[in-house]
């Protein structure tokens, strides 16, 4: 396919079509706005498909919280389930890790939940109306996310009740009996358990974000195939013509340009000048074909474990903690390896369905998003790093960047996730 013919300017180019894209593409074509979200895979190949599809109401505590001072020391042996890193990688980003712990301070702790909780909050709102216009309402489950723990932590639970509670997140908490009674297929593991009771689930995330994808052409927008070599300004050195974007098979112009890139958007703004702090961290899954007798009915998040088992359409996804290193570095299955046996010890499951996934959450130094325009450039917008809870905050992110574009305000306060603030 070659360059859109002369004059035939498309409003908006939505670079990736993960959760973040795809859905900046439906929100720019409900306001009117002509659409194209280009991607070199299919929608939601990447890391929308391989998360736990989890619609967490309740995780608006970041990784790097207070108490990852205190997890610190366990995680420098590098034996851990929850966190493994490259010495190398660390040395080569002592900047980015400086400023990753730097936010793991009370003071940048509640204001950053009270983002995180606005963002959650309206995309939430949008992921329980879309599924249902996109025809994918089957996929989605009601029964809350169990958090569980081994130990007697009574009181660690109680204290994430009571945080949540401040802003309006329900949850229960749940002693062996109550697990029981609720999972009633694991074997008697949990002492104590926390269930999420306002957060929802998936079947499939990657069949979501295609079911998005379909619902966006529906509405009139396109969905490309085709990979993204680069962007220029359409004008001399000016962006207020529009943009140029140019792809494997030709070139699109358009007036605006999401990049929604993931773990990737870093690269395509470095030639622009902008050099954004964004790492990745980590993290692997594997299926195992579930044993029908024994159903979980909701995802389970083993506290000590560090993993997630997470009932979906092809088996029992288990889902491992966080690997820091390059995006690109090559796989390694340490983490999960620990982890499948102690899955195993709670619910009966049967082989690998398929070999391991790998998938890298894309995470700027304070654990928020960056959701707005480019600093130096007209028509251009960022919307990336949602860590790891980017399945449940694509949506609004989305919509978000397409308020702005239509020089509209977002529906939540989306001042925190100002790209200004790194670059
Ligand atoms: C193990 C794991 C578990 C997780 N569990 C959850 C969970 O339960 N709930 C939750 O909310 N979040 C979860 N997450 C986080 C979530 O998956 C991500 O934050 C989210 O998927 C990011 O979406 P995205 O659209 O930004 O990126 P992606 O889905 O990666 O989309 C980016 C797209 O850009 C495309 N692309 C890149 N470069 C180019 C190029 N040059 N040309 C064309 N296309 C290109 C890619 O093909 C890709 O499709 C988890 C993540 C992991 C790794």
């Amino acid at each position: 396919m070659s360059e859109n013919g002369a004059g035939q300017q498309i409003d908006v180019a939505v670079l990736g079509a993960g959760i973040v894209g795809i859905s900046a593409g439906i929100a720019a074509r409900q306001r009117g706005l002509s659409v194209v979200v280009i991607d070199r895979r299919e929608p939601g190949s990447e890391t929308s498909y391989g998360n736990a599809g989890i619609l967490s109401s309740g995780s608006i505590l970041p990784l790097n919280k207070p108490s990852l001072w205190r997890a610190l020391p366990g995680y420098l042996g590098n034996t851990s389930a929850a966190l493994r890193w490259d010495p190398m990688w660390v040395m080569r980003n002592l900047d980015w890790v400086a400023r990753f712990l730097g936010n793991a301070v009370p003071s940048r702790t509640r204001p950053r939940a009270e983002a995180l909780h606005g963002l959650i909050g309206a995309s939430l709102k949008l992921h329980r109306e879309w599924i249902v216009k996109a025809n994918a309402g089957q996929r989605i489950r009601e029964t809350g996310w169990l958090k569980a723990w081994r130990s007697a932590a009574t009181e660690a639970a109680k204290q994430e009740q009571a945080f949540l509670a401040e802003f309006g997140i329900e949850s229960q908490l749940l002693d062996r009996q109550a697990i029981s009674a609720l999972e009633p297929n694991i074997l008697p593991v949990y002492t104590t358990g926390l269930l999420h009771t306002q957060t929802a689930s998936v079947d499939s995330p990657g069949a979501v974000v295609k079911a998005y994808a379909q619902m966006l052409r529906g509405l009139g927008g396109e969905v490309r195939q085709s990979d993204v070599k680069g962007i220029e300004p359409a004008g001399q050195g000016s962006s207020d013509q529009g943009w140029r974007v140019a792809l494997g098979d030709g070139a699109v112009s358009v007036r605006h340009v999401v990049v929604a890139l993931g773990p990737w958007s870093a690269d395509l703004l470095r030639p622009l000048g902008y050099r954004v702090p964004l790492a990745v961290e980590r993290g692997y899954h594997q299926e195992f074909t579930p044993n029908p007798a024994r159903a979980l009915q909701r995802p389970i998040h083993d506290a000590e474990g560090s993993f997630l088992m997470s009932p979906m359409e092809n088996g029992i996804r288990v889902t491992s903690g966080v690997e820091l290193t390059d995006r690109d570095a090559p796989s390694s299955f340490a983490q999960l390896d620990m982890v499948v046996p102690m899955a195993r010890g709670v619910v009966e499951f049967g082989s690998a369905v398929a070999e391991p996934w790998r998938g890298a959450r894309p995470t700027l130094p304070d654990s928020l998003p960056m959701i707005g325009k480019a600093p130096r450039h007209q028509g251009l917008w960022l919307a990336f790093g949602n860590q790891h809870i980017g399945f449940t905050t694509g949506p609004a992110t989305g919509a978000a960047i397409a308020a702005m574009i239509a020089g509209d305000t977002p529906s939540f306060d989306a001042s925190a996730f100002a790209p200004g603030r790194y670059i």
